[in-house]
């Protein structure tokens, strides 16, 4: 899909960007039909920033493009704000590594102020794809060919590599997460 910008990590980051070098944000092609003329298309605005801290950046604009051959709208997000998700991957990253070192759905929630539902959404990914992205993930970075199978794949990668890095990686070939 490549729907993520890997080089924006930060909020601060995205909103400057925005203002500074929007051109950053503009898809090579159509993701729906790969025409590569895409004309700018004003943006949305997501609120994104729920760390509570400072002043908030919301709403956070999100650029827009059209495409010239299909009329259909795309945009490219920053790699700090989850596609598909309320929450930030960091927030998704704690709930995940509670669930991966045993915690319950109720410990995880209790533990993160998140729903249950939530957390069950969150882990959901895991079990159904968890294995699919191990596998485009080995086949990129060689070093992970020795990791163990299953969870403790997850479990070794996601302190060391870090969800945002991961998904940002894993949205080149599908969609995430
Ligand atoms: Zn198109």
């Amino acid at each position: 899909m490549n729907r993520i910008l890997v080089s924006i990590t930060s909020l601060d980051e995205h909103v400057n960007a925005v203002a500074m070098n929007p051109d950053l944000y503009r898809p090579q092609a159509c993701p729906h039909c790969e025409y590569s003329r895409l004309w700018n298309h004003g943006c949305y605005y997501r609120k994104a920033d729920r760390s509570g801290l400072g002043q908030s950046l919301n709403p956070v604009p999100v650029l827009r493009y059209l495409c010239a051959s299909c009329k259909k709208t795309c945009s490219r997000l920053p790699a700090c704000i989850a596609p598909r998700r309320w929450y930030d991957w960091a927030m998704q990253q704690i709930v995940l590594m509670l669930m991966l070192t045993g915690c319950c759905v109720q410990g995880c929630a209790d533990f993160s102020g998140r729903a249950r539902s939530t957390v069950r959404r969150w882990s959901g990914w895991l079990t159904e794809r968890g294995e699919l992205f191990a596998f485009h993930l080995r086949s990129r970075f060689a070093e992970l060919g020795r990791t163990p199978q299953g969870e403790a794949f997850w479990h070794h990668l996601l302190p060391d590599m870090g969800l945002m890095r991961v998904m940002s990686w894993l949205d080149r070939d599908l969609i995430v997460p």
